[in-house]
């Protein structure tokens, strides 16, 4: 089995590391070639375009920011459209609206091309460990088809439903994950506004009704936790814009489908701000920032 990967930003390059150690034949391609320069050192080869990765392959996998990236790669680059052959698995996996996965699916199966949404949850970690979940929508026998080519990069492997399904679950999943990033990042700033020591402090709510997964794995205070990008000026990870496009998708599909939303949606405004402030390319934990007192305030 052939496999191109193209887009080797936090998340693609490690997911794409982890196919080389499995053993898989892999082009690789990113707008930023020095984004590839680790993985051709592991094994890959290195394509000069997109359309050149996509020739060789059987199975094409991409992680891209957005749905208008998806559409323009598989859709408007017609070096792409041309170079795709009848059969190919194309498993897009990156967080983008459910109406794009359910055209893409559409165009390309015009083509006897296979097209599945396969978003993530896991994180930059989760990515580099292999561990990542993916979340699939397509029917049976393309989930069944992918499956082996998902478990070298992750560990739960979820058939959400049809084309579009997997993203509408990923957008749920990240609605609530922006929540519990705010709420932890006030909570944790509130007990240390009153002395508390925020490791401390952690340790408690972690054992305690308010655990959840930021304080599990990417506590959002500077210092708590080795390894995560609250320790290293909120470097890397998952950017605030990524995080603020993620909740524009889950409010569109809130008004689509007349879903009332209110704790998401006062998540949006408030990584809109933190944005609109300049950290739109810091990791989202960096949130916990916005909740800092100035000196008169304290
Ligand atoms: P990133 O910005 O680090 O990487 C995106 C990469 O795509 C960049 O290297 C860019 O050069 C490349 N690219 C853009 N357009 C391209 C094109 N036409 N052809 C080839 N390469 C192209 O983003 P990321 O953090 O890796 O996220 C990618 C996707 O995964 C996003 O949709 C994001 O929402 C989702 N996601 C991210 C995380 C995370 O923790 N970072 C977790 C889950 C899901």
């Amino acid at each position: 089995m052939k496999i191109a990967f193209i887009g080797l930003g936090n998340m693609g390059g490690p997911m794409a590391a982890n196919l080389l150690k499995a053993g898989f034949d892999l082009t690789v391609f990113d707008l930023q070639p020095e984004s590839a320069a680790p993985l051709v050192a592991q094994g890959a080869k290195l394509a000069g375009t997109a359309a050149e990765a996509v020739a060789e392959s059987t199975v094409v996998i991409s992680m891209l920011p957005a749905g208008r990236h998806v559409k323009a790669l598989y859709l408007e680059n017609e070096e792409v459209v041309r170079a795709l052959k009848p059969g190919t698995l194309v498993i897009d996996s990156s967080t983008i609206d459910a109406e794009s996965a359910i055209t893409l699916a559409r165009e390309l199966s015009n083509k006897d091309i296979n097209f599945i949404d396969a978003p993530v949850s896991g994180g930059v970690a989760g990515a580099t460990a292999g561990t990542l979940t993916f979340i699939v929508g397509g029917t049976q026998m393309q989930f069944k088809q992918a499956q082996p080519v998902l478990e070298a990069m992750g560990k739960n492997i979820f058939h959400a439903g049809d084309h579009g399904a997997g993203q509408v679950a990923k957008i749920c999943n990240n609605m609530l994950l922006a929540v519990l990033m705010a709420g932890t990042s006030e909570a944790l700033r509130l007990g240390m506004n009153n002395g508390l020591d925020p490791n401390v402090l952690s340790k408690i709510m972690q054992q305690s009704s308010g655990a959840n997964w930021t304080l599990d794995k990417y506590n959002p205070c500077p210092g708590v936790m080795e390894n995560v990008p609250s320790s290293n000026g909120y470097q890397g990870g998952f950017l605030v814009d990524l995080m603020k496009k993620d909740l524009g998708l889950a409010m569109d599909t809130a008004v689509q489908s007349n879903s009332p939303t209110p704790m998401g949606a006062l998540a949006q405004s408030l990584y809109g701000l933190h944005s609109l402030k300049g950290n739109g390319g810091k990791d989202f934990s960096s949130i916990f920032t916005l909740f800092e007192q100035n000196d008169k305030d304290k």
